[in-house]
């Protein structure tokens, strides 16, 4: 079993997968080289995989060959395995030994769920390790070319769920104070009910003119950016069939992607060294 990797004489200690262990590990946006190295060799290390529909597979396959991939993921709308028959397959498979990976889109942590299935482990006494990952809203945005706080334009993010337990748009959230609260809005879930989400922001007393981007399965090679306003948003969406997963971000970083889509630059696209003083980049989109 690999536990240590040497690079530049640099030792990177791994802990040791042991049997009847979960380890609750996050996957990253999707591209492959976003995984972490404790993430990775989980994978090298696990008997089984438990993972959700986020991870793709490209991560998949660095698993060691042999070990079992087992699907058990959530999808808006569709029928999936309850979350409650998750976390006992889970505990089931560590009981019987196994060394379990439990992989999760983006974090585990963040609008994952994941705690909800470390505390179910805790209650059956499993032992686990969290590993993190690069949350979609972070890591996705910033592949994209939206930098999520930039010293001219916002020293606060905030992260909103589209969806409730429920599948619908949260009702427990202060909405006029979120249109207010911080210049930066980032929301996770939120295609299906962008519409709604929009007009309460807009209601709310945010700006509808405010720049929007919709990034559409980041860091992968089907990524798409839609950029927008949150008058537009919901229309544009329906109209260029953005789909799922997809990030929504709400603010003037988004005017920064015409001087950092490096992305779009290696396809020709001319960067622009000041974008929030030029006029297209006010008018981006
Ligand atoms: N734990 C995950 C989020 C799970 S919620 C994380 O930290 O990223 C699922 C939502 O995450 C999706 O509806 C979408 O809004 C977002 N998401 C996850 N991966 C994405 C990707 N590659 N591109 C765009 N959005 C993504």
């Amino acid at each position: 079993m690999l536990n240590v990797a040497v690079m530049n004489d640099v030792a990177i200690d791994f802990p040791t997968f042991e049997p009847g262990w979960v380890w609750l590990a996050g996957a990253g946006p999707g591209d492959p080289g976003l995984l972490t190295l404790h993430a990775l060799h989980g994978l090298r290390n696990a008997d089984v995989v438990v993972h959700d529909a986020l991870v793709g597979e490209g991560v998949l396959g660095l698993a060691r060959p042999g070990a079992l991939l087992e699907y058990a993921g959530k999808r808006g709308g569709k029928p999936s395995p309850k979350q409650a028959d998750i976390s006992l397959r889970l505990i089931r498979l560590a009981q019987e030994g196994k060394r379990v990976l439990r992989l999760k889109g983006g974090d585990p942590f963040v609008f994952g769920r994941g705690g909800e299935e470390a505390l179910a482990l805790v209650a059956a006494g499993v032992p686990f390790r969290v590993i993190p990952g690069i949350s979609s809203g972070l890591g996705g945005l910033a592949h994209a070319g939206i930098p999520l706080t930039h010293r001219d334009t916002n020293s606060a993010v905030t992260f909103l769920t589209g969806h409730s337990l429920t599948g619908q748009v949260p009702d427990n959230l202060d909405w006029r104070a979120l249109a207010k609260g911080s210049p930066v809005i980032v929301v996770y879930m939120a295609i299906k009910h962008l519409a709604r989400i929009a007009d309460k922001l807009i209601e709310g007393g945010r700006d509808p003119a405010d720049a929007v981007a919709i990034v559409s399965k980041a860091t992968g090679a089907e990524q798409r950016v839609l950029e927008t306003s949150l008058d537009r948003c919901a229309r544009d969406v329906a109209e260029q069939e953005i789909e799922p997963p997809a990030l929504v971000v709400i603010g003037p970083v988004v005017r920064l992607r015409a001087g950092l889509d490096w992305l779009g630059a290696l396809s020709g696209r001319i960067l622009e060294a000041d974008p929030l003083a030029s006029r297209q980049g006010r008018e981006a989109g």
